[in-house]
């Protein structure tokens, strides 16, 4: 496996940043996970804009134009045969000579890419669903930007883990927000529902391709301002998307059964519309 660290290539487990890399201190870093469907990237545009807002969001200088970017993903991609794979992408605000909390003039950001094997989904969850609890939203404010400071979702996970579920809904000021590394969907009284972007909310790559998909196949949808844990009680169908996980079925929340137990008939319907896309 190759991977790419500050411009150059080298094998994965050669690969190495300092200790006083600020993205290993205080999580001073943004990262992107694409997914890669025989060799080509769904939507890089899409997640290589997302990053350089991240960047700009925590005054990180972006280390490469868009072109140079490509260039480097596409070796990479190639260094590690193509086929179905997630990218991961990393960028730091680089390794000062010293701790300290106060950003440091001139520093070179850290870049880290490597690739992982995208497995293909379980059959398993795709038709039974998966289980997903709620959870207080822990995690600071600023969840448009794509940070490695990850630990409320780390913990929330686990949490759901314990549980026996695979993801937690962040809930928070009454309303639920997205899961520790997916967006939320609904379909309540026939209806499509996400909740609509805000502070607390990743605008995910997968949840804009779930939108417009329903926008041209003319399935009714909405962003909403609130939804209430009690209003995704009442869920005929319940989704967590990501680039991972594509559209994953919600069938039990917090134990009890969603709809009728079973993957519903809007994500039959999204997930092959999904699925088309991405090996378009
Ligand atoms: N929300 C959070 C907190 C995430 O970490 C992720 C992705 O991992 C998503 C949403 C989904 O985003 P995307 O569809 O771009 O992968």
């Amino acid at each position: 496996k190759t991977a790419f660290v500050n411009g150059e290539f080298l094998p994965l487990e050669n690969a190495r940043v300092s200790v006083l890399d600020r993205g290993f201190l205080f999580s001073d870093s943004v990262y992107e996970v694409v997914p890669f469907y025989a060799g080509r990237g769904f939507r890089l545009n899409a997640h290589l804009e997302r990053l350089e807002r991240s960047l700009a969001l925590l005054r990180i200088v972006n280390p490469y134009e868009r072109t140079r970017w490509h260039e480097i993903i596409a070796e990479l991609i190639e260094a590690n045969g193509g086929g179905d794979l997630a990218l991961y992408i990393q960028v730091t605000r680089g390794a000062p000579e010293r701790r300290d909390h106060r950003i440091p003039e001139d520093i070179e950001p850290t870049v880290v890419a490597f690739c992982q094997s995208r497995a293909p989904v379980d059959p398993a969850v795709l038709e039974q669903g998966i289980a997903a609890i709620t959870h207080e939203d822990t995690r600071w404010r600023y969840c448009t930007i794509k940070s490695t400071s990850l630990l409320a979702n780390v913990l929330a996970a686990d949490d759901a883990r314990s549980r026996g579920a695979s993801e937690a809904l962040m809930v928070r000021d009454g309303a639920v927000q997205e899961g520790t590394s997916s967006n939320v969907f609904a379909v309540i009284d026939r209806r499509l529902v996400t909740p609509a972007l805000r502070d607390t909310i990743l605008p995910g790559i997968t949840r804009a391709a779930v939108l417009e998909l329903a926008e041209r196949d003319v399935i009714d949808h909405a962003e909403i301002e609130t939804l209430s844990p009690a209003a995704l009680r009442s869920a005929s169908e319940i989704w967590v998307t990501s680039s991972i996980r594509e559209i994953f079925p919600v069938t039990t929340l917090d134990g009890e059964t969603v709809g009728t137990g079973k993957p519903g008939p809007v994500w039959t319907r999204m997930q092959t519309a999904l699925q088309a896309m991405a090996h378009d």
